[in-house]
């Protein structure tokens, strides 16, 4: 059974198609983050594995506060980095009042402000605040079966009753990940997506 899946899984990945994950907002900590946001010695407690080997969502909860608004019970996903990035969609942007950039995971110098509250104290972060642009995770062996490399943009076909393409997402490589594209909300609804959905890479 494990070879027919995997043989399946094959083809598709051939044929240029990757399973779209929609990301609701979340947040990422650094440890000494955590230890403010839920006290001294606190660690980030896995709750479930994310599809990227590694990645977990954690059983705590932050409120997201901005200047029009916040978002309570907000997703603190693992392990913990070495710099605090929240994600957010636009209309999240738009409720909250932060002024976020579309940036790829990681890159945050300069990008938008936002507060982080948890039950044991706050933090204001002065730039962490991104909208994540859209990207696809492939492992090198897809990447090569694919001809695409790191970094390159390619357009995506999302596969529903309202099809949306979106062009410039960018493709991330690595022997460490699982095959996924990944869409924040706003995306996901413009294109209807619910439930297992495909994507087309086109060029
Ligand atoms: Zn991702």
């Amino acid at each position: 059974m494990e070879e027919i899946v995997s043989a399946v899984l094959d083809a598709v990945h051939k044929a240029g198609l990757v399973e779209v994950e929609v990301s609701a907002r979340h947040v990422h900590l650094t440890q000494r983050d955590v230890e403010t946001l839920f006290g001294p010695g606190a660690k980030l407690e896995p709750k479930r594995p994310l599809s990227q080997p590694g990645q977990f969502l954690s059983g705590q909860r932050v409120t997201l506060v901005g200047p029009k608004g916040r978002k309570e019970r907000t997703a603190v996903l693992g392990p913990v980095r070495g710099a605090a990035q929240v994600e957010l969609s636009k209309s999240d942007c738009v409720e909250l009042g932060v002024k976020a950039p579309l940036r790829e995971s990681g890159d945050v110098a300069g990008s938008g402000a936002v507060t982080i509250e948890g039950p044991c104290g706050s933090i204001h972060l002065e730039e962490g605040a991104i909208i994540a642009r859209n990207h696809i995770h492939l492992t090198t062996a897809d990447a090569e079966l694919l001809n695409l490399h790191d970094k390159q943009r390619v357009s995506v076909a999302v596969m529903t009753e309202r099809p949306v393409v979106f062009r410039d997402v960018v493709i991330r490589v690595s022997p460490n990940f699982n095959c996924r594209m990944h869409i924040d909300f706003d995306e996901a609804n413009a294109a209807l997506v619910s439930g297992f959905t495909l994507g087309k890479i086109i060029r």
